[in-house]
């Protein structure tokens, strides 16, 4: 889909103190965070069947939640408003004050989602260094998880992330949480998955997504990214730890009325725009591919798994702000994640001639 943003320059300076109209490509590759709902998601929000869903009446957020469970395998499900809220509730659930939760150091949740387990819940975050392909290792695991002593906290929760923002959208395998949830088990553990891009992960790797969640205890995914949403993330787990997580989501204030109008695009979301993912993936990889071939600009091919492309200016001149502020001239954003990195996003709405597009003005700006 080409959108186009009409760009209205009024020059007082010319003659006849005429508007200029210029009509510009607009290609906004900040984040799939960005993405609109399609006409059948809102046209199911607009003949939605609406409850109060505080008091468990809303058949359409009742709906969302039977589909989600089953898609990813799991008893029971609770929408909330945002990702962020979904990992909070659920680690507020799993983990007491006082208490220990270990995280990749380059997590989601421990770097862009305020401190709230600690500002909120007094859980003490324990990080542990994420590997470029977003895992962490084993023994690292293995040597964070607390022995039983008043000196210390007590480990409860193991955070995954998958797919993993900071670590390039790289997928996590089956195999490996499988091994993370074994390690778990044995220190009688839980553990959490943030698989805000969970659909992306089960797409790149070609598996139901199942083989992701089947051995978490509770998961969240985001309907609003991607899968193109407005609005909304589903926690998964089992129907006692569901339960729990209604009470944390109402003290945190997001019990939500008649938020059926939210579950029915989340409902079209789900069906409709998981297989189309793959199309954000190749056009990421298109990206990247035509991004190695322009002068100046450096990136490592083998890390581009999903939809999520970063990638480096080279030379002394060239700022990463500075070249998003002449793509941005162009119609074009990107977001500046460093003095030299860039991060672009691919996702519904961006087309492949978007991407040549952007290649053009990659060009032409360097
Ligand atoms: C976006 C994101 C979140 C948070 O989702 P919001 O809906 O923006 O709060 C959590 N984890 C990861 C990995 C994300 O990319």
């Amino acid at each position: 889909m080409d959108y186009l943003c009409l760009l209205l320059i009024r020059s007082s300076h010319e003659k006849n103190q005429g508007t200029k109209v210029y009509i510009m490509r607009a290609v906004d590759l900040r984040s799939d965070t960005v993405t609109l709902p399609s006409d059948e998601m809102r046209e199911a929000m607009a003949r939605a069947e609406l409850g109060d869903d505080v008091f468990g009446e809303d058949p359409t957020v009742n709906r969302l939640e039977r589909i989600a469970a089953e898609r990813v395998g799991k008893e029971a499900a609770l929408l909330v408003v945002s990702g962020t809220m979904g990992n909070l509730a659920s680690i507020l659930t799993h983990c007491r004050r006082g208490e220990e939760a270990i995280l990749g150091d380059q997590s989601h949740t421990f770097i862009y989602e305020g401190g709230g387990i600690a500002a909120l819940g007094g859980i003490h975050p324990h990080t542990i260094p994420n590997q470029p392909d977003g895992t962490v290792r084993l023994e690292d695991i293995e040597a964070a998880i607390r022995p039983d002593n008043v000196h210390f906290p007590r480990t409860k929760l193991i955070c995954l992330e998958n797919t993993h923002n900071r670590c390039y959208g790289a997928p996590l395998k089956p195999q490996y949480m499988a091994a993370v949830a074994e390690l778990a088990r044995r220190h009688g553990l839980s553990v959490h998955l943030d698989g805000a891009r969970l659909f992306n992960a089960a797409v790149a790797l070609g598996v139901d997504v199942r083989e992701l969640t089947r051995h978490v205890d509770s998961l969240t995914f985001c309907l609003s990214k991607g899968l193109a949403a407005p609005v909304g993330s589903v926690i998964c787990g089992s129907k006692a730890f569901i339960a729990e997580v209604r009470r944390t989501r109402k003290v945190l204030g997001g019990g939500m009325r008649q938020a059926g109008v939210l579950a029915a695009a989340g409902i079209v979301a789900l069906e409709k725009m998981v297989d189309r993912l793959q199309e954000d993936h190749a056009n990421a990889m298109r990206l990247a591919e035509g991004i190695a071939r322009v002068d100046g600009l450096s990136i490592n091919l083998a890390n581009v798994y999903t939809d999520i492309v970063y990638f480096d200016v080279v030379g002394a001149t060239v700022s990463a702000d500075r070249l998003i502020g002449q793509l941005n001239d162009r119609g074009i954003r990107m977001l500046s994640v460093g003095p030299k990195r860039i991060r672009a996003v691919t996702h519904y709405g961006v087309t492949a001639d978007d991407v040549d597009h952007t290649l053009r003005a990659l060009k032409e700006a360097m």
